[in-house]
């Protein structure tokens, strides 16, 4: 099965009607997700947005059977079945150098943008290869950060280790020809990972 090795990444392209199914090697593991249409011009990118399922869905994290949107509010990618205890955060953005030197780390931290930006440099269908364009200077959406425990009160959010077991997965269906990308978050200066970041599998049906 193919794996996404702890701090690092994978792309994956699924045409319309496949499914990725991400599954927990060890548990407690955050996976960052992204999803890029296959584009019909070279445009501005159309992705799987968190700010426009948000606000089309009003509430934060679609259920079962219900759909993440693009950022022109078509679906995407829908969750078919979760086996995890359902927890994932739609909040926080990827963790990036910035984010670790704030937190005190040395440079050169992996985190999961620069995961991001690498991952688009090394995919080989050209049809994507435009996204550079946008993510040299900095652009990168929202991720949807799997298995991600962030409890909102009120106007407070704490980030909590993940409640996901091993064997534990999401399997999400692609509405739409797509690219998604995959990032085992390195995040280990804060509660996030339980612990030392591992490595999640992945598989295509
Ligand atoms: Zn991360």
């Amino acid at each position: 099965m193919p794996t996404v090795h702890a701090r690092s990444f994978a792309t994956q392209r699924l045409r319309a009607g496949q499914s990725i199914k991400v599954i927990q090697s060890s548990g407690g593991q955050v996976v960052d997700f992204w999803a890029f249409s296959l584009p019909s011009t070279t445009s501005f990118p159309r992705y799987m947005s968190m700010t426009h399922t948000r606000s089309t869905l009003h509430k934060l994290l679609p259920s079962l059977q219900e759909s993440f949107l693009d950022n022109r509010r078509d679906p995407i990618l829908t969750i078919v079945e979760d086996t995890s205890p359902g927890i994932h955060d739609v909040l926080f953005a990827a963790c990036s150098p910035e984010r670790y030197l704030q937190l005190g780390a040395s440079a050169g931290h992996d985190n999961c943008a620069s995961n991001l930006f690498e991952a688009v440099k090394k995919i080989e269908d050209p049809s994507f290869l435009y996204l550079l364009e946008f993510m040299q200077h900095g652009w990168m959406p929202d991720p949807l950060n799997l298995f991600m425990n962030v409890a909102v009160d009120k106007n407070k959010l704490t980030c909590l280790n993940p409640e996901s077991k091993a064997g534990d997965f999401i399997t999400l269906m692609a509405e739409q020809d797509c690219l998604v990308a995959m990032s085992a978050c390195p995040m280990d200066v804060s509660a996030c990972n339980e612990g030392e970041p591992t490595s999640v599998e992945f598989q295509v049906l």
